[in-house]
């Protein structure tokens, strides 16, 4: 029987294969240890770690030669890639866990006072750690939760091995049915680095967010991925063919011929179509009409630069830096030497200018040991210290930045932005900061660009709104619908019970929009739009009715946006334009929209 089920895509593509089921739940009993064999069961634990330690040192010791550093011509090079070495930082924090003395003390002390067996310790430590987790209301340390459970679910299986050989322990297999479809409850970003080298095309998991490392890897690497599939292993059998539609989050459970061949043909398209769009590389985004249109990239690691020269794009419009404080575990923050190095990799990378985002850490974003820095996690952290707020509150954090920053704008042209700018005495007070960090510079005989643009991201409505006021006091501004929108329809952007709420197309968003656009241009000042909303092909000819000229998109839409735009007549679209901004319900706009994509 085929059927359908829904998650949430967080790596697009379609995939087509049988399914592999991963982990079938294993039922952890307790039975007693009487003390003279206590030693006994105590040694099997401890080779039970060992042996996980040896698993993650292998797995580790094999990503340079999966994933070769690569020069500037493809050809491989002696180096490690910058990939190998992102992967391996998501395996170390398992690393070090399994010598932390949570797995190597405490179990032993709860099976020396319970008399327990060693996987009954275990699960009873894994419980604690569970409901500590669970008291926060954090998304980032949520996920810290998961690793720490990827740890101890990779102990049990050794000692389940050690105990009965169970039937199947395929994530510790060597090879996995060749173009399989892996299923698992979750995938640790270990696992998840491996999938390509042991041939799996795509994997689908019960649990896990849109931002949880192996989401991350998934996407670096390319694979159709769908996460927070409840349930999907009650209803999928072994060997079941399974068809992955990574951008709509959905799989179709052994589809019927018809179904079969209509993927088939899509995956065919995609491949076509991705084949169609890189020769558009070199081509300019410029409309019917002549009209010539910026295209910037939006990263969040230097290693995205690969990407990003694939598509040809005119700079960097958004760089998120605040990624480079995350996964750091032992490491520390970064300082100003880690962050300038930083900056100037993307900027020898790329011709035109960088636009260098200072920190937007807070809410979702959380450094390691945020909370002790920052304090306690707030009960609306997306409305707390976050972005240049918690830049301005903490300038241990904001300085070294800052002169990195300064100083990457002597290397290639810089653009600074700020986060969150909610008024403008903020924009003042950065402007402060930046005077008398270019003070510091001068008298160390650094170099800077006195004149390098400051700008401000439009993200909340008080900005928006009144975005004149702002005009005189900032060198560009930069649109992020990612929070604009839910700030303004007050929807948790993270919250996917309140996701069908989440409506770029929603009346106030569309004239907050219009209303930056319109008063930009009024003054000549530069106006671009970083957030999802402008890589999304459905809403490109609608801005560019709005007026906007600067589009900043992710690397994987950039050439989908230029086809878009060189395919536009800027004449055409001003009428249908006016009409969707007067139009005052979301299905009256959606069929406007439907009419001026089909021009
Ligand atoms: C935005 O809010 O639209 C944006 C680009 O910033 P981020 O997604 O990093 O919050
Ligand atoms: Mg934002």
């Amino acid at each position: 029987m085929s059927f359908t089920l829904h998650g949430i895509g967080v790596s697009r593509g379609i995939a087509i294969g049988p399914v592999h089921i991963l982990r079938p739940q294993v039922e952890i009993n307790e039975y007693r240890i009487e003390a003279e064999q206590l030693p006994a069961e105590i040694q099997r634990y401890r080779n039970a770690l060992e042996q996980a330690r040896e698993e993650l040192r292998k797995i580790r010791d094999q990503i340079p030669l999966i994933y070769p550093a690569r020069d500037n011509t493809g050809e491989v090079d002696s180096g490690v890639s910058a990939t190998a070495v992102e992967i391996a930082s998501f395996i170390d924090p398992h690393m070090l866990m399994l010598d932390d003395a949570m797995l190597t003390q405490i179990p032993i002390e709860i099976m020396k006072e319970k008399h327990c067996n060693a996987e009954w310790a275990l699960q009873q430590q894994h419980i604690r750690f569970t409901e500590l987790f669970e008291a926060m209301d954090n998304e980032y340390l949520q996920a810290r939760k998961h690793d720490i459970q990827q740890v101890i679910e990779r102990i049990q299986r050794r000692l389940l091995r050690t105990q009965q050989p169970p039937e199947e322990e395929p994530l510790d297999a060597r090879e996995f049915p060749e173009g399989c479809i892996v299923l698992a409850d979750d995938l640790t970003p270990a696992d998840t680095a491996m999938m390509p080298h042991r041939g799996v095309k795509a994997f689908v998991t019960e649990h896990g967010g849109m931002n949880s490392h192996t989401a991350i890897i998934a996407r670096s690497l390319g694979i159709p991925a769908i996460v927070g599939l409840r349930s999907a292993r009650r209803y999928l059998r072994r060997g079941d063919t399974l068809v992955v539609d990574g951008l709509r989050g959905a799989i179709v459970c052994n589809p019927d011929v018809r179904s079969l061949r209509y993927f088939k043909i899509l995956q065919t398209e995609q491949k076509r179509r991705r084949g169609e769009l890189s020769r558009l590389r070199e081509a300019p985004a410029v409309t019917c009409d002549g009209q010539l249109i910026t295209l910037y990239a939006n990263i969040e690691f230097p290693t995205d630069m690969q990407a990003v020269k694939r598509t040809g794009a005119n700079g960097i419009g958004l760089y998120r830096t605040e990624f480079l404080h995350m996964n750091r575990d032992d490491r520390g923050q970064p300082d100003e030497e880690e962050h300038y190095e930083a900056y100037v990799h993307v900027l020898r990378a790329v011709d035109g200018p960088v636009t260098i985002r200072t920190l937007d850490l807070g809410a979702d974003k959380q450094v390691d040991g945020g909370a002790s820095r920052i304090g306690a996690v707030p009960a609306n952290p997306a409305l707390g210290l976050r972005g240049v707020r918690l830049c301005l509150k903490d300038l241990s954090l904001f300085k070294p930045q800052l002169r990195a920053i300064l100083r990457a704008s002597s290397v290639g042209p810089v653009r600074m932005m700020l986060p969150m700018v909610t008024s403008i005495q903020e924009i003042h007070q950065v402007r402060q900061l930046v005077r008398e960090v270019q003070r510091e510079l001068s008298a160390e005989k650094q170099a800077f660009d006195p004149d390098m643009p400051i700008g401000a991201m439009i993200e909340v409505p008080s900005i928006a709104i009144c975005s004149d006021l702002f005009i005189p006091y900032v060198d560009f501004f930069s649109i992020g619908t990612n929070d604009l929108i839910q700030y303004t329809l007050a929807i948790d952007r993270v919250d996917d019970s309140v996701g069908y709420l989440y409506e770029p197309l929603h009346p106030a968003v569309l004239r907050l929009l219009n209303t930056v656009i319109g008063q930009s241009l009024n003054a000549q000042k530069v106006v671009s739009m970083c957030g999802e909303m402008a890589g999304d092909g459905r809403y490109v000819r609608l801005l560019l009715g709005m007026g906007l000229r600067y589009f900043s998109v992710n690397p994987e839409t950039l050439l989908e946006v230029k086809h878009i735009i060189r395919h536009s007549d800027l004449s055409k679209l001003h009428p249908l334009t006016q009409r969707i901004l007067h139009s005052q319900d979301t299905s009256e706009t959606e069929a406007l929209l439907a009419q001026i994509n089909a021009l």
